[in-house]
């Protein structure tokens, strides 16, 4: 049995309990068969071994009391996965849905991806299944302080660096801020995603979906071609979707569709900059329901229930949560024409959907790689506060795209010089590996 298989073998008897960790680490191990078998080293140092198991999982007890005076009880969740080449980092999700083998599948991705961003970024994740919709922003700020006086702990600019994610935005990065500062007394560089009026960083808002956008971008001009007049579809409506729907319709493309846990939006004649407005008041401001689109713009039709994806599109943008695009989903995407898929989420495709994409020479830009623009912008940030500065929106975004390019060019070369050149997936994979595997060589086995 080969190495990469013997390594699967051991973790699935391990971890058997957690499906998304499961399929995050089938799908990256299998992809890097050319770099093991042409470097022995990797197993002579247990790498895969070491890279499979988190450095350490903490759980913990989170309570509070709502409005009504009722008591609560949450668990709160940090992986800290890999720390090889520099503080751990990744983002809190608050969710209902979350449990442990999603937390650590997601820092166990995050670890490649910070990897591929050049900058000295480590993985890591966390989060909640507090579910913060519907909730006043007082019981979230509660609900916040209860969770930070635990987690700060955990966490320091040099340690560990949390940020947003699925339900935690600027509002809750704000609270857990504050109560971190309670506890240590110490105003530092320890969380990313704040405001720009207290050491956030511009454009920071804008970075993962902007970056995903100019990830796709690269991968079309490689084949000369470019977004302008392209149709495409966009799931989710939070932050990574906003921003992905701007930057397009910014570069000329005609967005259909958005949407959120209700249903999508299809709107036949485009989403402008004006109805695009209307979605960030209503999400960011409102915290209402996409549904509300089709009452306000004539012609939009609300799909309840429904995903995206059986809307005709030449480019599809998953910006939304893990496996939200299954096989059949895939199937039809690829039916109706689409030619290019990149990811605005983290895993948002089944590993079956995934082998469909390649198999049909579909363009497939690989959330690790296509998505990393979030975190590449939170290193920009930690940047910032340590050196006590803030740069300006330009010097941020022109950092971005730079960053994003980088990414793009050093993903399609590893894939290239593996003989793969349409393989996204094993160039951001085998690049990310090498980088945190030979750092865990030089430093010897602790
Ligand atoms: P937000 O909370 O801002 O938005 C999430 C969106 O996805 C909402 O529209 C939400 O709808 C929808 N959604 C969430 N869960 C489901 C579900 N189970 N089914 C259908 N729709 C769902 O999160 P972000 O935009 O920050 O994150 C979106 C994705 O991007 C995640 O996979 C995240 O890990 C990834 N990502 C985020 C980064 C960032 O910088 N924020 C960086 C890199 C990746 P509803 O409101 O109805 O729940």
């Amino acid at each position: 049995m080969s190495y990469i298989e013997e390594t699967l073998q051991e973790v699935h008897e391990k971890c058997n309990a957690e499906p998304e960790f499961l399929q995050s680490v089938t799908e990256t191990l299998r992809s890097l068969q050319p770099v093991i078998d042409e470097h022995p080293k990797y197993r002579r140092y247990a790498v895969l071994e070491r890279l499979t198991e988190p450095d350490r999982m903490i759980m913990f007890r989170v309570g509070w009391v709502d409005e009504k005076g009722v008591y609560h009880v949450n668990r709160g969740y940090r992986v800290q996965f890999n720390n090889a080449i520099g503080p751990y980092k990744g983002g809190l999700r608050f969710h209902p849905s979350l449990n442990l083998a999603i937390v650590k599948f997601l820092s166990f991705e995050q670890t490649f991806k910070n990897a591929l961003t050049t900058l000295p970024m480590g993985g890591g994740k966390g989060g909640s299944d507090f579910d913060p919709k519907g909730r006043t922003d007082e019981e979230v700020m509660r609900f916040c302080q209860s969770f930070m006086t635990e987690f700060a702990r955990y966490i320091g600019p040099d340690m560990d660096v949390p940020a947003g994610d699925i339900g935690v935005g600027k509002r809750e990065i704000g609270y857990l801020f504050g109560q971190y500062k309670k506890i240590t007394s110490q105003f530092n560089g320890v969380i990313t995603g704040k405001d720009s009026n207290w050491g956030g960083s511009l454009m920071r808002p804008e970075a993962t979906g902007y970056g995903t956008v100019y990830f796709a971008e690269e991968m079309l001009e490689k084949h000369k071609d470019s977004l302008e007049g392209k149709v495409c579809l966009v799931s989710g409506s939070g932050n990574v979707a906003q921003f992905t729907v701007k930057k397009l319709i910014q570069l000329g493309a005609k967005v259909v569709a958005m949407s959120d846990s209700g249903g999508t939006v299809y709107d036949k004649e485009g989403i402008n900059e004006e109805k695009l407005a209307f979605v960030m008041d209503l999400k960011n401001k409102r915290r209402g329901r996409i549904s509300e689109y089709a009452d306000k713009f004539a012609g939009a039709e609300f799909l309840e229930d429904k995903s995206p994806w059986a809307i005709p599109c030449d480019c599809a943008f998953p910006c939304a949560t893990q496996n939200e695009i299954e096989l059949e989903d895939a199937k039809t995407l690829v039916e109706n024409g689409c030619r290019l898929l990149c990811e605005g989420a983290n895993m948002p495709l089944a590993a079956e959907a995934v082998n469909l994409l390649l198999e049909k020479k579909v363009l497939y830009g690989p959330g690790k790689a296509a998505n990393a623009g979030g975190v590449a912008t939170s290193g920009l940030e930690m940047a910032q506060n340590a050196q006590h500065l803030s740069w300006t929106r330009e010097e941020v975004a022109h950092r971005l795209h730079d960053i994003m390019k980088s990414i793009h060019e050093l993903v399609s070369e590893t894939a290239e010089q593996y003989g793969r050149p349409h393989d996204y997936v094993m160039g951001a994979n085998i690049a990310g590996f090498v980088k945190v595997a030979d750092a865990m060589i030089d430093q010897g086995i602790v």
